[in-house]
């Protein structure tokens, strides 16, 4: 059975030698604990959990599936065991604040440990990050008596939380949200409805289960404007803060989906529920949507875990399998046939894939550090080091959600490909991780929905191309001090060149935009791709950078390390950054040619 395998070495390579965490942490308050032996021992505890718990889970998990019974659901086996591990480590509390029971450190250091258990096990590390969903929204909404009676139970994992937006009739137009909340006598409220796609919504790992929930209060204004936001237990809290009777709030059935099986998916009936206030009335959303940018890098791994995975097992299968001889002449001699990995195509897709999981990695991480001081600008009150972090990465996160799932879903199908016929038989887990992948560039926003946000709001109506400016402004500065490196030159160039065609891009898009409104959902999308390799490609020009140095001046890293990463950034630029220019000639074209078309005329069936 195929298993995970922590890459610590490219983790570290990325931490400390090219976005140097050890002097970020240095300049943080929740920086004070995270020293370079403090890091890696948690790196590593957490690499063998991953490695030597979750992993082993994956296959089996999805082979079983979550059960419905009575209103209760129950995970695969050896979920609740491996959960038990998890909250006894601490684990879930990693970067919690400690007046809450937690560790206290830096947000990006809960995103470490986020990478490797989604890798070794997406659906299982469902559980625990809605958990965190719930965390964040009652950390900076809550009453302090709401903090006491949730926090701490939530941080040593002892409860779980879930996120309930979705309903039948809307997902991404959450203003068509229905669940009503009736205020009673003694403040609190009765809850109605039915909430869909409920991650999380029940199960048997926690004692207790906190839903996040929106739902409108009689009197709200139609719209976005009328949802407010309630915690609702499954069990309410007596009053030492123990498990008490339980609430209106019941599964009434499990979706049955096409992947992240032992992730329960849930229809949760709210019947006259209790519920609590969080935030002020009218403002659920954007309370809901303050931890977003987080959330949303959070989903962002879920393009990078399972392109590292599939990689993982295609690279062991590939240098496994034989097949023919390779047309430069036979490679293993001995052998009847060469393998798999000799064959210049079976290279284009394990490379593709191996520049989709280092270069999303890296590009995650560069991200992670504007976290930390949005977090903490939040947690100091701060607001304007908050929004100033807040908008930087606001800027990045529909780059890295909308374009890293739907590059980990590219990865993840080669990886089945690499296998040929093995790959859709389910013994091997290639066709698992493709199914898990799907959901990824849905949930959390879609992809249209990233593309819109980027374009549409970040890029055009709040910045006016401004985002852009500012963003390639570092990229071709960073581009420019290499020009005189015979290695880095070509690419530092093209990056350059790069620069300024998002600009002009974003210029024309701009000017359609005010003749043609469509033009900014048209374009949206190949705008976000586009985005998205420019970014990857300055990401890999960083990393070449820190290697053409490291392999100069010594690192602490191997030669053929830091040599594969040349490789690797010359692989990106060569075969797939040009992808980049299809999206340019794509977001230009007329919104004509997607709308002439009568919506009676788009098919003749009849
Ligand atoms: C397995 C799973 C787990 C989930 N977990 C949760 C959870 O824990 N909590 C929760 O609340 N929800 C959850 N969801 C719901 C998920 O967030 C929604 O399905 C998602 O937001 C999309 O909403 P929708 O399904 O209603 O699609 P729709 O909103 O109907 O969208 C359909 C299509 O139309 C496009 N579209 C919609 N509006 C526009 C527009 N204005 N412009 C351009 N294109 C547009 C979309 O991009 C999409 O391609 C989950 C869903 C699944 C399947």
């Amino acid at each position: 059975m195929p298993v995970y395998k922590a890459p610590l070495r490219d983790m570290k390579f990325l931490l400390n030698e090219v976005f140097d965490y050890p002097g970020h942490y240095a300049t943080l308050t929740s920086g004070e604990n995270a020293t370079p032996d403090i890091v890696d021992a948690i790196l590593g505890e957490c690499g063998k959990f991953c490695e030597e718990v979750l992993s082993p889970l994956y296959l089996s998990g999805d082979e079983e599936g979550c059960k419905l019974d009575n209103g209760e659901v129950t995970t695969p086996a050896g979920y609740r065991d491996a959960y038990q591990q998890y909250a006894m480590g601490g684990w879930q509390g990693l970067s919690a604040p400690e007046e809450y029971g937690g560790q206290g450190l830096p947000a990006s250091m809960g995103l470490l440990k986020q990478e490797m258990m989604g890798t070794a096990n997406w659906p299982f590390s469902m559980y625990p990050g809605l958990s965190l969903g719930a965390m964040n929204t009652i950390f900076l909404h809550g009453t302090e008596d709401q903090k006491q009676t949730y926090l701490a139970p939530l941080t040593e994992g002892r409860w779980a939380g879930t996120m309930c937006l979705t309903e039948p009739q809307c997902g991404t137009d959450l203003g068509q949200v229905k669940t009503k909340a009736e205020p009673q006598a003694d403040g609190s409220y009765r809850l109605t409805g039915t909430k869909i796609f409920i991650s999380s919504g029940d199960h048997d790992l926690t004692e207790n289960i906190v839903h996040i929930v929106l739902a409108r209060l009689p009197d709200a204004p139609k719209g976005t404007r009328g949802i407010s936001l309630f915690i609702v237990p499954k069990f309410l809290p007596d009053s030492n803060g123990d498990v008490g009777e339980r609430n209106g709030v019941v599964c009434g059935s499990l979706e049955k989906k096409m992947g992240i099986k032992a992730s329960a998916t849930c229809v949760l009936n709210f019947d006259g529920a209790t519920g609590f206030l969080i935030g002020p009335e009218n403002e659920g959303l954007n309370c809901m949507f303050t931890f977003m940018n987080t959330a949303r890098i959070g989903t962002a791994i879920q393009g990078v875990g399972p392109a590292e995975l599939s990689y993982q097992w295609a690279l062991a299968y590939a240098k496994d399998r034989r097949s023919m001889r390779a047309l430069s002449g036979k490679k293993e001699p001995d052998q009847v046939a060469d393998s798999l990995i000799h064959h210049a195509d079976v290279r284009r897709m394990l490379l593709t894939q191996k520049a989709i999981a280092e270069g999303g990695r890296a590009m995650l991480y560069y991200s992670a550090r504007l976290a930390d001081h949005m977090v903490e600008g939040f947690t100091e009150g701060d607001d304007k080091k908050a929004e100033k972090y807040d908008d930087k990465l606001g800027f990045l996160t529909p780059i890295l959600k909308g374009f890293l799932t739907e590059l980990g879903c590219e990865a993840a199908n080669l990886g089945v490909q690499v296998f040929g016929g093995h790959g859709y038989i389910r013994e091997h887990g290639m066709e698992q991780i493709v199914r898990d992948t799907r959901i990824a560039t849905l949930y959390e926003g879609t992809t249209g929905i990233q593309a819109l946000d980027l374009l549409g709001r970040k890029v055009l109506l709040t910045t006016q191309g401004g985002a852009v400016r500012e963003f390639t402004l570092n990229i071709a500065n960073f581009a420019r001090k290499h020009l005189t490196d015979k290695r880095l030159r070509p690419w530092a160039l093209e990056l350059l060149k790069l620069t300024g065609q998002w600009n002009l891009l974003t210029v024309r898009i701009m000017l359609a935009a005010r003749k043609d409104r469509d033009v900014v959902s048209s374009a949206s999308y190949d705008f976000l791709m586009y985005s998205g390799y420019v970014t990857m490609a300055y990401i890999w020009l960083r990393q070449a950078a820190v290697a053409v140095d490291k392999l100069a001046n010594g690192g602490e890293e191997s030669t053929g390390f830091y040599q594969a990463k040349l490789a690797t950034t010359e692989f990106y630029f060569e075969r797939l950054l040009p992808r980049a220019q299809s999206h340019a000639t794509s977001m230009l074209s007329p919104s004509k040619n997607l709308m002439q078309l009568d919506a009676e005329d788009l098919a003749f069936t009849g």
